[in-house]
């Protein structure tokens, strides 16, 4: 039996995806052979990547003048790919630090240039999004960094800063898809495949093409968006497999009527749970209200000893991987895409009953 799962990443895919993936596993379409055992130089295997990125500029709308790649190394190795990128005159960037991820993402840019942080939520538990203006940004950094959705904490920016001339850049690994953006606000925009794209293994980068070409000598040819745009992301065997899923993906997406729809579900489905939790007695949600995430929701009892109750008793009912972040503690619910309202309805009944329990 499926359990509801509610796991920050990797996270719940459509079962409609695994079931025609499992259809379609031994022998993809008359290629008389799995995905798995085609050639990425193949003719089946071309049209299957080509296809994956035709569908995801379809659904977000990519502009012409930027490119769509699909690589490894998860969103960490972003980490280091978009300084050793994109310092390119000044070499300073401005970075936000909401949460962990973005402050390993800072760190790491500071092993390749000046690193400035703008404003900081560190000493709140990164409980909020600070608030910038455009006198806040340096008109002289290469980039401006933020990480769009934190998903530890709970926060995401709901408005993105106005950077000006200066490229935007956001890690959107837990919120891609889950609402429309316009990409034409974004210098680079980067997500981790294992939450709203498909299984690990994958990196989606979208990047301007005015920012190509920038690598110094010295940077390994992996880690030159360049060299991987020219290759159209295949300058080494990519991780074929994990794109198709991709595919399979953004067509359920577009079956579902778009991100459009999905925003609009997405929207009622983080409204159930923090509407719940507003007027609960028992539980607390612990980001700022204006800053509160769509993707990942996260709450407290007060009480350890009754977080940890509450996660095994959710367990047990079917409701799995409730856990807060180890760093944080209390818990999290991860509502991505493919999670079902129902599971977000069947989790607030369950909640309840646990405070008229408790
Ligand atoms: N950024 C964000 C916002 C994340 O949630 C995560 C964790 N999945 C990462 C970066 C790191 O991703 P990866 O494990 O793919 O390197």
């Amino acid at each position: 039996m499926r359990v509801f799962n509610f796991s920050a990443g990797p996270g719940v895919l459509p079962l409609e995806v695994l079931e025609k993936a499992q259809k379609e596993l031994v022998e993809y379409g008359t290629s008389g052979m799995s995905v798995m055992e085609m050639s990425h130089r193949s003719k089946p295997y071309e049209a299957i990547i080509g296809e994956t990125e035709a569908r995801l500029r379809k659904l977000m709308d990519i502009p012409d003048n930027y490119s769509v790649l699909f690589l490894q190394g998860g969103a960490s190795l972003q980490f280091a790919m978009v300084p050793l990128n994109l310092f390119r005159k000044s070499n300073t960037a401005d970075y936000m630090e909401t949460g962990q991820f973005a402050s390993k993402a800072l760190k790491e840019a500071k092993k390749f240039g000046e690193v400035r942080v703008v404003a900081s939520s560190k000493a709140d538990t990164y409980s909020y999004i600070p608030k910038i203006t455009k006198e806040d940004v340096n008109p002289e950094a290469d980039y401006f960094y933020i990480c769009a959705n934190n998903t530890i904490y709970g926060t995401k920016f709901n408005v993105f800063p106005d950077t000006g001339d200066v490229p935007l850049v956001a890690d959107m690994s837990s919120c891609i898809l889950s609402e429309k953006v316009d990409v034409s606000q974004f210098g680079l925009i980067f997500a981790g495949a294992q939450k709203n794209l498909g299984p690990a293994g994958v990196t989606l980068v979208i990047i301007r093409n005015d920012l190509l070409g920038f690598a110094k000598e010295n940077v390994p040819t992996m880690l030159d968006y360049k060299v991987m745009v020219e290759n159209d992301s295949m300058y080494n065997t990519p991780p074929t497999y994990g794109i198709y899923m991709l595919k399979l993906m953004f067509e359920w997406i577009e079956a579902k009527g778009g991100v459009e729809v999905l925003e609009k579900i997405n929207r009622e489905k983080a409204a159930l749970l923090y509407d719940f939790l507003d007027q609960s007695k028992l539980f607390k949600g612990t980001a700022v209200k204006e800053d509160r995430s769509m993707m990942n929701v996260t709450f407290v009892t007060g009480d350890a000893d009754l977080d940890a109750k509450f996660v095994k008793e959710a367990t047990a009912a079917g409701f799995v991987n409730l856990k807060g972040h180890r760093s944080v503690g209390g818990m999290r619910a991860s509502i991505y895409n493919a999670m079902p309202v129902e599971g977000i309805q069947k989790l607030v009944e369950f909640m309840k009953k646990f405070e008229a329990e408790n």
